[in-house]
C-alpha cells in the first residue's frame, strides 16, 4: 500500500492545497484531501480510517480556516485531535504573512512558508522526503551503504579508510544555495500557560505567533 499523509484543510484555501499538492508530486506519499461531498456518510468513519493509515496529519490553515463560521474549524479540530490520540505527527502549515488565529493545541512541527518563494515550497519538500523517507529515486539508508561499501573497496587498495570523515561528510550535506540545511529548530513556548514543544520549520523569521497560544515569539540567537 502507497503511504499516506492526510491532509486536513478548508476546500476554500485551494491555492494553499496546491502548493502542498505540487510538494506531493514528486515525493512517493499520497496526499489524502478530502472533501465531504465526495465521502460517503457519515463522513467521520471514512475520515478515521483514513488518519488511522496515514504516517502524518498535515493540518493546512488559511483565511478559511475560521473565516466562514465554525463548521470547518470544527471538522479541523477534530482531525488534529484524532490524529494526536493516534499518536500521529501533526504538522502545522501557515503562510508567513497570513497568520490566522486559530489555536492547535497540540502539534509536532509548525511550517512556516512563503508561497511565493519557490525556495519554500523546495524546502518543504525536502523536509517531508527526509523525515517521511519519501524521495521517489532512492532511500537514504541504501546509498548511505553503498558509498561505505564503495569506500571500503577502494581504501583496501589504498591502505586508508576514514569511515568518521567520509559519514560525517554526507550527513553535512549542503543545500542547493550551499549553506548548511538547518531543517528544524526546537521550540518551547515561553509562556507560562502555553509551553507547548514542537519543531519550527520553513521560512526563517525572527518571531511568529505560537501555534498553541497564538502569543508572540521571539527568536534569538538565529
Ligand atoms: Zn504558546
Amino acid at each position: 500500500m502507497t503511504r499516506q499523509i492526510f491532509l486536513s484543510h478548508s476546500k476554500e484555501d485551494q491555492n494553499l492545497i496546491s502548493d502542498i499538492e505540487s510538494v506531493f508530486s514528486r515525493t512517493n506519499l499520497n496526499l489524502i484531501t478530502e472533501y465531504f461531498e465526495q465521502v460517503p456518510s457519515p463522513p467521520s468513519e471514512k475520515i478515521k480510517r483514513d488518519i488511522k493509515n496515514s504516517e502524518a496529519v498535515f493540518v493546512l490553515l488559511g483565511p478559511s480556516t475560521v473565516e466562514p463560521g465554525i463548521h470547518t474549524s470544527n471538522w479541523i479540530s477534530w482531525e488534529i485531535g484524532f490524529g494526536t490520540a493516534r499518536g500521529k505527527p501533526v504538522w502545522v502549515f501557515e503562510e508567513v504573512n497570513n497568520f490566522v488565529d486559530f489555536p492547535v493545541p497540540d502539534l509536532t512541527d509548525y511550517m512556516i512558508y512563503d508561497r511565493n518563494k519557490l525556495g519554500d515550497i523546495q524546502k518543504i519538500r525536502k523536509q517531508v522526503e527526509s523525515e517521511f523517507d519519501a524521495s521517489p529515486q532512492w532511500a537514504p539508508g541504501m546509498i548511505l551503504g553503498a558509498i561505505i561499501g564503495g569506500a571500503l573497496g577502494e581504501s583496501m587498495e589504498e591502505g586508508g579508510w576514514a569511515p568518521g570523515a567520509l559519514i560525517g561528510g554526507l550527513l553535512g550535506a549542503t543545500g542547493a544555495d550551499g549553506e548548511p540545511e538547518k531543517n528544524a529548530i526546537q521550540i518551547t513556548c515561553p509562556y507560562e500557560d502555553c509551553k507547548q514543544s514542537f519543531k519550527l520549520r520553513g521560512t526563517p523569521v525572527d518571531q511568529f505567533p505560537c501555534p498553541t497560544c497564538r502569543k508572540q515569539n521571539i527568536l534569538q540567537n538565529k
